[in-house]
């Protein structure tokens, strides 16, 4: 499953703030030099913003750092830098950083604490800093469960590297949580096991059904490899298909019955259908749009067709999903669909 989610809530302000700054506190005589270094610092809150947005939290790092020469006071700059230390999983240089700052406020009181507190959990599960994984547990998940977790986690990345020819820059970020209380944001209807949100939020109490865990984990990792790929959203139809293409839970089920649903449903969050039936259908027809692009070359090996489904989704970004879907496939969304639904 798969949900969109604001970014972290200390990551607001920055465009306002910045860019305040850039016109107000400098007055250069050299205007052409003035503007430049507008330009400039303009350039690095872009990056960050993007970057921010897609969880890439090194390539954050490094705008905010560059930012910080420039404006080395800027308290806004220095909280958000030390977010994103926090969401690295460095969480003893977050802790440190948060120590050489001259002022305190409620977010970096929150980030020294759940620093604190994320430490001392991993401390008392006797679990290491895994390599690929920022981990967090909400309620009190056992050892084994996490343990478990993690290492068909780690299997699967490995999968997904291979598969894709890509390896992601930034740990991925799971929660490991314990009730259904803790399932992120908003209600969610009861099909929905674990999602992906930015974060893999995965409730451990999955790990004790061996037959379905293995899939789920697949397909939500799938989503945060996509995620890693792109800096665009893609479409959820084209999300939720070649996640469900990777897990090989439902290549081979029938068609549902009733009328196909539009293609403007396909594109909204799916999590949004409260009827099960409405939502078996979003998924089925998703899954058979993504298999026709990937039915196109039949002579390519499978790793072939994943390498060109990641060539047209990075696409996305400068071509738009159209443009890219009709250089890469020779069809549209539009298209795919008719197919699927006629
Ligand atoms: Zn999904």
């Amino acid at each position: 499953m798969q949900q969109s989610k604001p970014p972290f809530r200390i990551f607001i302000a920055i465009a306002v703030g910045i860019v305040a700054l850039g016109y107000g506190i400098h007055t250069y005589k050299d205007v052409a030099k003035k503007n430049q270094e507008i330009e400039e610092t303009n350039h690095l809150i872009d990056e960050f913003n993007e970057c921010q947005d897609a969880a890439d939290w090194k390539c954050a790092e490094r705008a905010l750092r560059a930012l910080l020469e420039k404006t080395p006071d800027n308290q806004n700059l220095q909280l958000h830098l030390a977010g994103t230390l926090y969401e690295q999983e460095r969480y003893e240089d977050c802790i440190a950083y948060i120590a050489t700052l001259n002022y305190r406020n409620e977010d970096l009181e929150f980030l020294e604490k759940k620093s604190r507190s994320l430490l001392k959990e991993m401390e008392e599960l006797g679990i290491a800093r895994s390599m690929h994984f920022r981990v967090e547990f909400e309620g009190a998940p056992s050892r084994n469960d996490v343990l478990e977790a993690l290492s068909v986690l780690e299997v699967a990345y490995d999968s997904l590297c291979h598969l894709f020819d890509f390896h992601p820059e930034n740990k991925m970020h799971v929660v490991l949580y314990q009730s259904a209380s803790y399932q992120g944001i908003g209600p969610r209807p009861e099909w929905v096991g674990a999602i992906f949100d930015g974060k893999l939020r995965i409730p451990v109490g999955l790990m004790q059904n061996r037959e379905i865990y293995r899939p789920v984990l697949f397909h939500e990792l799938t989503h945060a490899f996509i995620r890693a790929m792109t800096r665009v959203r893609v479409p959820l139809w084209l999300n939720e298909g070649v996640a469900q293409l990777v897990d090989g839970s439902r290549v081979d089920k029938e068609r549902p019955y009733g009328p196909a649903p539009s293609l403007e449903a396909l594109v909204t969050p799916f999590v949004g259908e409260s009827r099960t039936d409405e939502a078996v259908k979003l998924y089925w027809y998703s899954l058979e749009m993504v298999k026709i692009m990937f039915r196109t070359e039949g002579n390519q090996t499978p790793k072939e067709q994943f390498l060109k489904f990641k060539d047209c989704i990075q696409d996305f970004r400068n071509k738009g999903v159209d443009e890219s879907l009709r250089e890469h496939y020779g069809v549209s969304s539009w298209k795919l669909w008719k197919q699927v639904a006629r």
